[in-house]
């Protein structure tokens, strides 16, 4: 077919390398499309692999990485190929070892503070659904992202998809491979590291000398990079102590709402069963109401709903998903954007409010199931609307169970009310939506951080304290596996201009 488009014979062909695959689900029969690039009488170019072309590097610089979610470890990567070795610390365990916490949350509902779904290495990113999709296009190359990912064992299939995804169940190795790459390259990484401080010089300017680790160890540094993530509540805290500016910035939150992925399929591409060669269909929901937006966040065709609580005494929930997306379930954070005006009940905890209101939500999740179990708050669907608890929860993805509760008692009020206008919305747009066989569980909180530490727009340095670089998501700076991946190769280029390119300062 390429040969008789281009007018050329098959044996002229001497390459065809796909640039774009995608599907189109709007007609009757949905359309698969490619393009693709073909070399006639000619070898397709091959690239070489990025961390091979890395700078001899520099012993007498040092820079410490806090986080190795995928902010931190980009940034480490990047500091690698300016040569530099960096140091990376990590709150949490190495990925593999990550996975019995993991276990011990979903079968025993014991929450570990520093391994859990947000926490240990490949931060949030890596027990996740693994969507890379991102409107981060002016950020820098999501393509060099992607193209890293592959070097480090992802499916060269992410590069040409449209929607692209990798899932847990594949992620954790491309997490260790990137690891290994940066030992290789002379830098560290080191878990169960978990860091409660910055060492601070005042003069000539005030300035970050180093962390000080909650064994009481001080390491220091020419430079910080601080990757920490959305849920790292105490480096909100450590950052007031230390008199380090920060900022409460909108968020949003609401619940995750589940359907048979069947009825999905049904929906969206108008079969039933699917074709087995189209992947879990997806949908997309966003409208206004009373001025904010409600959304479908983080949508996980074919994946389940997991708890995603860094603490014990609060319930989160977020989805997740495996590379194959085969289970019968479909999930999607369902959230309304929040404001300033929605947490003035917390003023008085100052940068801290937003981030204490998206707290009190949590409580109250967990103190409504009632056992200090992990369980979930839920309620079907045309039940939450009809205000109604619910007789019976069917069964969901989500293992730790539930308990048939009122969501209306966990939400605000205005959060709720906005949330139930948008549902019937949402029906309007996709009929068969509204259906109580759906659940809702909640709660969906942690969005985006609460908290933004605010960095010169240029520079990307901490506005006031000289040597800090706040990245990622829970600086604020980020909001997904590649917008925060980008973001950590961004900063680490801004710190190598200001920090060791420049004069002294
Ligand atoms: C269940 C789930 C599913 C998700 N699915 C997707 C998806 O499909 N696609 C997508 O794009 N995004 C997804 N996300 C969001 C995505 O994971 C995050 O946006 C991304 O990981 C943010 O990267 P980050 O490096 O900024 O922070 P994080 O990934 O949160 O990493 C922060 C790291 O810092 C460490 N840390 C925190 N505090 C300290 C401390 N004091 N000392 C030392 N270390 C510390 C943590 O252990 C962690 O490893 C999902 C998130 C979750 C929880």
């Amino acid at each position: 077919m390429v040969a008789s488009e281009l007018g050329c014979s098959d044996d002229d062909l001497t390459s065809i390398r796909p640039v774009r695959r995608s599907i189109d689900a709007r007609s009757r029969y949905p359309v698969v499309r490619l393009t693709v690039d073909a070399y006639v009488h000619e070898d397709a170019p091959v690239s070489p692999r990025e961390v091979d072309w890395c700078r001899p590097a520099d012993p007498t610089k040092r820079v410490l990485i806090v986080g190795a979610g995928p902010a931190g470890y980009f940034a480490a990567l990047e500091l690698l190929t300016q040569g530099i070795t960096p140091i990376v610390l990590d709150r949490g365990k190495d990925v593999r070892a990550r996975r019995r916490d993991l276990r011990a949350i979903q079968q025993d509902g014991v929450v570990n503070p520093h391994s859990n779904y947000c926490f240990g290495e490949g931060g949030a990113g890596t027990y996740s659904d693994g969507k890379l999709y991102t409107r981060s296009h002016k950020r820098g190359s999501i393509s060099r992202v992607l193209q890293l990912l592959v070097d480090h064992g992802a499916t060269p299939d992410i590069l040409v998809d449209t929607h692209p995804h990798i899932g847990s169940n594949k992620l954790w190795a491309v997490v260790q491979a990137i690891r290994e790459t940066i030992l290789r390259l002379g830098g560290e990484v080191h878990f169960d590291t978990h860091v409660t401080g910055f060492a601070m010089r005042t003069t000539p300017k005030r300035r970050i000398a180093g962390v000080v680790c909650a064994n009481g160890s001080e390491l220091l540094a020419d430079a910080v990079i601080l990757a920490t993530g959305h849920s790292a509540r105490d480096v909100i805290d450590m950052c007031v102590k230390h008199d380090v500016a920060i900022e409460a910035k909108p968020f949003a939150l609401g619940v995750r709402i589940e359907h048979a992925q069947a009825l999905v399929d049904e929906i969206q591409y108008r079969q039933s069963p699917r074709d087995p060669h189209l992947p879990a269909s997806a949908y997309k929901l966003v409208c206004q109401t009373n001025g904010r937006g409600v959304f479908s966040f983080c949508m996980c065709p074919g994946g389940l709903i997991v708890p995603a609580a860094t603490a014990p005494g609060e319930i989160v929930v977020n989805g997740m998903s495996m590379s194959r997306r085969d289970s019968p379930f479909a999930n999607s954070g369902t959230v309304v954007a929040v404001e300033e005006d929605d947490w003035q009940q917390f003023a008085a905890h100052g940068v801290r409010a937003a981030l204490e209101y998206q707290a009190s939500v949590e409580r109250a999740a967990f103190a409504a199931t009632g056992d200090g179990s992990q369980r979930a708050p839920a309620q079907r669907l045309m039940d939450y609307l009809d205000g109604t608890v619910s007789a019976t929860i069917p069964r969901t993805s989500y293992i730790p169970g539930h308990s048939s509760v009122d969501i209306r008692s966990i939400l605000p009020a205005p959060v709720d009310a906005r949330l139930r206008a948008a549902i019937g919305e949402f029906g309007r747009m996709m009929p068969g939506y509204l259906t109580n066989d759906a659940v809702i569980v909640g709660v969906e909180s942690r969005t985006s951080s609460p908290v933004r530490i605010p960095r010169d727009p240029v520079t990307r340095e901490h506005t006031s304290v000289a040597g800090l670089y706040p990245c990622g998501e829970g600086a604020g700076y980020a909001g997904g596996i590649v917008s925060a991946a980008l973001d950590g190769q961004n900063v680490a280029q801004s710190l190598m201009q200001q920090v060791f390119t420049h004069a002294p300062r």
